[in-house]
């Protein structure tokens, strides 16, 4: 998968390129990554990629015809079909279904935001859709692309090293995940459970799902309901 990111910071890129799951699909090729800075693409002496807000007020607001040129640059790179989302909190909020839709295309193409935010016309004639990653505003899209690269990355066919890992994760199923425990087998006086010592598989798979629906039922009711909106529980989940 290809992924273009327009930030006027393109360093903070390398917080996925180079470290972890999203490091080694990069390394392994699975995910190429590609910073492309707007103010690469200023016409003007001093490269100004912001000016200042018609009708007044606090702020910067950043130029559309930087971005637009740097859109257009990161739509060479991830392909003239990949969307391109602008990080906005303003935009649909980001969830584990965006994700898996996400990593089913080949590329995409990540607005990073700074300042006040960009100059209307060019969401408006450029940008496919605004993704939210929570209701709160950070300083730039930056954080909030990472987190977009990240989740889809680990999605990606081939790049979790246990193929099923992604699969038990929270939300995979509709569920939060199970708790998990490794050595040493007593901690802080709490033993490890002791069906997960017992090398029955079956046993220990009932036990995590059953964890599983438990932990759900306390934290994330509404998963819960919107579940059963979805499917029948299986027999085994009523047990
Ligand atoms: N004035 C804007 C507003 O209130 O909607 C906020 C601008 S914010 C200071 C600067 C940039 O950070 C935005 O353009 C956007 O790219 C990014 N950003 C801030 N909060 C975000 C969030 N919750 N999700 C995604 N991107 C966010």
């Amino acid at each position: 998968m290809r992924i273009a990111m327009v930030t006027l910071f393109p360093e903070m890129l390398s917080m996925v390129s180079d470290l972890g799951v999203t490091g080694r699909a990069v390394r392994d090729d699975r995910l190429q990554l590609r910073a492309v800075n707007p103010r690469d693409y200023t016409t003007d002496r001093h490269r100004s990629v912001d000016d200042r807000p018609y009708g007044g007020g606090p702020g910067m607001v950043m130029r559309p015809e930087p971005l637009a040129a740097a859109l257009e640059a990161g739509r060479e790179f991830a392909g003239e079909a990949a969307p391109v989302i602008y990080l906005s909190p303003q935009g649909r909020k980001f969830d584990h279904e965006r994700a898996k839709s996400l990593a089913e295309t080949p590329g995409m193409v990540l607005l990073a935001g700074r300042y006040e935010g960009v100059d209307e016309r060019l969401v408006r004639s450029a940008v496919d859709e605004e993704v939210s990653i929570g209701d709160y505003v950070l300083s730039g899209g930056e954080l909030a692309a990472l987190v977009v690269v990240d989740a889809v990355a680990r999605l990606l066919p081939g790049v979790l090293g246990h193929e099923d890992s992604a699969e038990e994760d929270s939300f995979a199923q509709g569920l939060l995940d199970c708790p998990h425990f490794t050595r040493p087998e007593q901690y802080k006086g709490e033993d490890v459970p002791a069906v997960l010592l017992s090398g029955d598989h079956a046993a220990i798979r009932r036990w995590r799902l059953k964890q599983a629906l438990g932990r759900t039922w306390e934290r994330r009711p509404d998963l819960l309901e919107a579940l059963e909106k979805r499917r029948e529980l299986t027999a085994e989940e009523q047990l």
